[in-house]
């Protein structure tokens, strides 16, 4: 079965000048795709405009008028972190759309599994507030399309990105069809998601928050999906899993303190190839998030589509951490986790 990758250079409209999240990690992801080859093994799926109402499934109209009307106006930002320009508005309705024609594509079976290359990021997108960088809560607005129009009845998201999906979380939080894990440094950006936050009424125990010491690296990450992930999603029995792939937490990143490797990163993607493969006919949609340190990112990603490629050679070029923290003991913090969500 083949698989899918969204692009579209209008994600590069989004202009944020000389913030860290900027064009520049998606050119050049796109170029080191191009370079390894990969590029042609994939099938392009053509992103569109979100429509308002898809969008108004997971924000407020005010906010999304808000956004409008920021960048049409020349731009400005909207929260101390997260800037728009002229083009951001268009690129954020692509960036949802891109990753609902993803989730269609790989629902359809027009593809097995697909990664959505878009920009702005979404998981720090909350209802009614952009933040962090996210103007529209990508996987949400996809994750409510593949509930509500494709009536897919079981979604895990899994989100590996450095930080907690404080967006996600508050959008499912009280939907009983969608089961949210997070692996997040803590304490750290946005201040959210910690083990007690499990979802609420018809949801409890629906979120599983993995709130992670910094110096965590594949050893830690690999054992906190074998103990917990893996676990609960089995116990789930999902019919599609969607990822925010963020790759802030690889030890060259400049916004966090992990030690995640290229390698790791290729591993996690293969855990979560096969449990898609055992419970969801392989059914698997990616949207990129974070991840600012331009080679490891591009590296990564290539890394991530040859997993879900089944190829078994995966290249390195940064190798192992050279950052000198020792990575922490987590044993205790699985076992609380465990013993919370009754694994
Ligand atoms: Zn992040």
């Amino acid at each position: 079965m083949s698989v899918g990758y969204v692009y579209d250079p209008i994600y590069l409209r989004h202009d944020t000048g000389g913030h860290v999240e900027s064009a520049r990690r998606l050119e050049t992801i796109m170029a080191h795709l191009e370079e390894c080859g990969i590029l042609p093994r994939l099938t392009p799926i053509k992103p569109r405009a979100a429509t308002i109402e898809e969008i108004t499934q997971v924000h407020r109209q005010h906010y999304i008028e808000e956004v409008e009307q920021t960048s049409k106006s020349g731009g400005g930002w909207l929260d101390p972190d997260t800037v728009t320009s002229p083009g951001s508005y268009e690129a954020a309705l692509y960036a949802a759309g891109g990753t609902i024609e993803a989730t269609r594509a790989v629902w359809k079976r027009h593809v097995e599994s697909a990664f959505a290359l878009v920009r702005p990021p979404g998981h720090h997108a909350a209802i009614e507030q952009a933040m962090g960088f996210c103007l529209f809560n990508n996987i949400a607005i996809a994750a409510k399309y593949a509930l509500n129009v494709l009536d897919v009845s079981r979604i895990a998201i899994i989100d590996f990105d450095v930080h907690h999906g404080n967006g996600t979380q508050d959008v499912f939080c009280r939907e009983p069809r969608v089961m949210y894990f997070s692996t997040h440094q803590f304490p750290h950006y946005p201040g959210t998601g910690s083990i007690v936050e499990t979802g609420s009424g018809p949801a409890k125990n629906n979120i599983v928050n993995i709130p992670l010491p910094p110096g965590c690296g594949d050893t830690e990450y690999l054992h906190v999906f074998s103990r917990i992930i893996v676990p609960a999603v089995q116990r789930f029995k999902p019919q599609m899993i969607m990822v925010s792939a963020g790759y802030d937490p690889h030890w060259a990143d400049p916004l966090a303190a992990m030690q995640v490797t290229v390698t790791g990163f290729a591993r996690m993607t293969g855990i979560i190839k096969r449990l898609a493969e055992e419970f969801c006919s392989g059914r698997m949609v990616l949207t990129l998030e974070g991840g600012y340190h331009l080679a490891a990112q591009a590296a990564s990603v290539a890394a991530t589509f040859r997993m879900m490629l089944g190829d078994t050679k995966i290249d390195d070029p940064l190798g192992p951490s050279r950052r000198t923290l020792k990575p922490p003991d987590i044993s205790v913090l699985i076992k609380e986790i465990r013993a919370l969500h009754r694994l």
